[in-house]
């Protein structure tokens, strides 16, 4: 498919901007204005006083090996959520254009959408909280740009049928699957798709599993053309030296991430059994991720008393489809003992 049709026509007309770091990384280096001189801080020997890499050329390539994916099909974000942001931007026209969002699920894609003046459409999940083809089909019209899809969803923690989601990549339209609990999950996910389908984009975060929530890092993998759209409207120097720095130590460590991992699904099946034998939980979706969900006949009551014991859980009962839902993040041993004492005491 050639995805040109969907894009703003000032995006393709755009002419980027040219960084100096763009062109030369070495030399005798006189042309930004930087400070030659050096740096008032020290640190990892990250030569701070010169900007970063604009093409992000040594976390891409390293990250290309780990997936066995090309370099040009990888884009790194400041956060998976800058990554939504500037997808938006690059598609959808303001007070224009749409974009299909599958209740329930998270909140960035109708907020970005909001910022951008970007019509929002929701369609529901199914009653197993899987795309509903039938619905979406029908919600799409001329003015449809993308699709927002996650997978495992947040919040019903459960991958989407990969089968549904190839046959929307079928339309004309960009499909954007968000799979930043993929690795709780035990799927490969849809990133060998993304390289092979032009409409298709596939975004991952460094915040969940990989423990990096505080450095805001993501990527993307996608077409060269949506890839090359990316690099074309992001800020010039949207990942900065200490972290591209972390994020190549993180990619050197991966077995790390794995480990995580494995306590976090320990963790999880632990906490469902325990859940099961509380009376006043009415519902517990079986997760894919590193958080689950559960009903309950007075979520606002649970939420507070748990909150005034010092656990903070989430209230997902007001979104659409998902009346009555809490979500609990799976933590250590000791927060998640924690978390099922104080709600065996809840006394509604
Ligand atoms: C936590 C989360 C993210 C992470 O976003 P970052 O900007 O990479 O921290 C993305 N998508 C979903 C669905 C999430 O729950």
């Amino acid at each position: 498919m050639n995805i040109n049709n969907l894009v703003r026509e000032n995006i393709l007309k755009l002419k980027p901007y040219t960084s100096a770091r763009e062109s030369h990384l070495n030399g005798i280096l006189l042309d930004a204005n930087e400070n030659s001189l050096g740096s008032v801080v020290e640190l990892n020997g990250l030569e701070l006083n010169r900007y970063p890499d604009p093409n992000q050329n040594k976390i891409r390539e390293k990250l290309s090996q780990l997936l066995s994916l090309p370099k040009e099909n990888l884009f790194f974000g400041v956060g998976s959520d800058e990554i939504i942001d500037l997808l938006i931007k690059i598609f959808c026209n303001p007070s224009e254009d749409e974009v299909i969002i599958c209740e329930p699920t998270y909140g960035m894609y109708k907020v970005c959408c909001d910022i951008n003046n970007v019509r929002v459409c929701n369609v529901l999940l199914d009653l197993q909280y899987d795309i509903d083809l039938l619905k979406i089909k029908n919600a799409i019209n001329n003015k449809t740009k993308i699709i927002f899809l996650c997978s495992p969803n947040n919040p019903t923690g459960n991958l989407l049928s990969k089968e549904k989601i190839i046959e929307l990549t079928k339309l004309n339209v960009i499909v954007v699957v968000d799979e930043a609990y993929i690795d709780f999950a035990n799927d490969e996910g849809l990133i060998k798709h993304a390289v092979e389908l032009s409409n298709l984009v596939v975004t991952r975060t460094f915040s969940k599993a990989w423990g990096l929530a505080g450095v805001r890092a993501g990527f993307s993998v996608a077409s060269s053309e949506i890839t090359n759209l990316l690099f074309k409207v992001k800020l010039p120097y949207n990942i900065n030296k200490l972290t591209s720095d972390v994020i190549l130590n993180a990619l050197n460590n991966f077995e790390k991430r794995n480990l995580f991992v494995n306590k976090i699904i320990e963790e999880r099946k632990r906490i469902e059994n325990e859940l099961n034998n509380i009376p006043f939980v009415l519902k517990i979706l079986p997760s894919d991720s590193n958080f689950i969900s559960f009903k309950v006949e007075k979520p606002k009551e649970v939420f507070s008393y748990l909150e005034s014991k010092g656990i903070i859980i989430r209230d997902r009962s007001n979104q659409y489809n998902f009346s009555g839902y809490l979500r609990v993040s799976i933590g250590t041993t000791y927060e998640n003992d924690r978390f099922i004492n104080e709600l065996k005491n809840f006394k509604g």
